[in-house]
């Protein structure tokens, strides 16, 4: 596959806080509209990854492809203005583990925020975006209550559909379904599927094997700062190669 069909690419990305290595040389291709489930232990170095491809981490060296947009990393560079960094980031949606919805704002008002506040979308237009966008992920009859009043598998729909409303050319989920009572997982896997079948590229990092088996193109098995393992999600899955794939995936069964 060339160059322009991976809508991601990661190269030789590192990351350390004072003496713990924790990306140590990380090279990660996405083809434009897959999905890519992120799997490891705690402490592997999953959200640190994730982090550094929004710029809430800066990396000390390596390089961060999305889309047309490039940032390279080096001790000795300068970090790219902070209106550079604002439009690099804008190409990735990132949903949490926690919502950090806006408690004073109704559901609309918080789907609404980004794009009036951050692009200067008129308002007429960022709400009729935000209801589209409240419907594709269930909640229409939710756009004028105040988050309190949804539960938490509501609470991450909105949570989508507010990072959906900055048209991001990505969508990273940082354990999306965490959180959650197990009732409510399936509720916010669902919207997820939805959202790969349409041919939008995400990374998801998740404990969820059985969906990403089933939705993932590729799982991507990482360990102590290293892709150990990475492949067609079922035959990682289903026939790890490395010893140490085959004892994480053992703790799911
Ligand atoms: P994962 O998401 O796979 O659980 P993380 O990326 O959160 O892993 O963390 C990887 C390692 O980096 C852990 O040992 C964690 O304690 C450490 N770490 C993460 N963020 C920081 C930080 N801001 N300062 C110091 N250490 C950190
Ligand atoms: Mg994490």
């Amino acid at each position: 596959m060339t160059t322009e069909n991976h809508k991601i690419e990661i190269s030789a990305l590192k990351k350390q806080y004072g003496d713990l290595v924790v990306l140590r040389d990380i090279n990660l291709k996405v083809a434009q509209g897959s999905v890519v489930a992120l799997i490891g232990p705690s402490g592997s170095g999953k959200s640190t990854l994730l982090r550094c491809m929004n710029l809430l981490v800066t990396p000390d060296a390596g390089r961060v492809r999305i889309g047309t947009d490039t940032f390279t990393f080096s001790k000795t560079s300068t970090l790219p203005s902070a209106k550079e960094q604002a439009r690099f980031r804008s190409g990735t949606g990132m949903v949490f583990q926690h919502f950090n919805l806006f408690p004073h704002m109704t559901v609309l008002k918080n789907v609404m925020e980004g794009p009036v506040s951050a692009k200067g979308m008129p308002k007429a237009q960022a709400a009729e975006l935000a209801r589209g966008l409240l419907a594709k992920v269930g909640l229409a009859d939710k756009a004028d209550v105040h988050p309190q009043r949804l539960s938490g598998g509501q609470k991450q729909r909105v949570a989508i559909a507010r990072a959906l409303a900055m048209q991001p050319e990505v969508m990273l989920f940082d354990e999306a379904t965490s959180a959650l009572d197990p009732e409510l997982v399936s509720e916010v896997l669902n919207v997820m599927k939805d959202l790969a079948a349409e041919g939008m590229t995400m990374i998801i990092v998740t404990h969820e094997i059985a969906f990403a088996r089933e939705v993932a193109d590729t799982v991507v098995f990482m360990r102590d700062g290293v892709i150990v393992e990475e492949g067609p999600a079922r035959e990682v899955v289903d026939n790890p190669k490395e010893e140490a794939t085959r004892s994480f995936l053992k703790h799911f069964h």
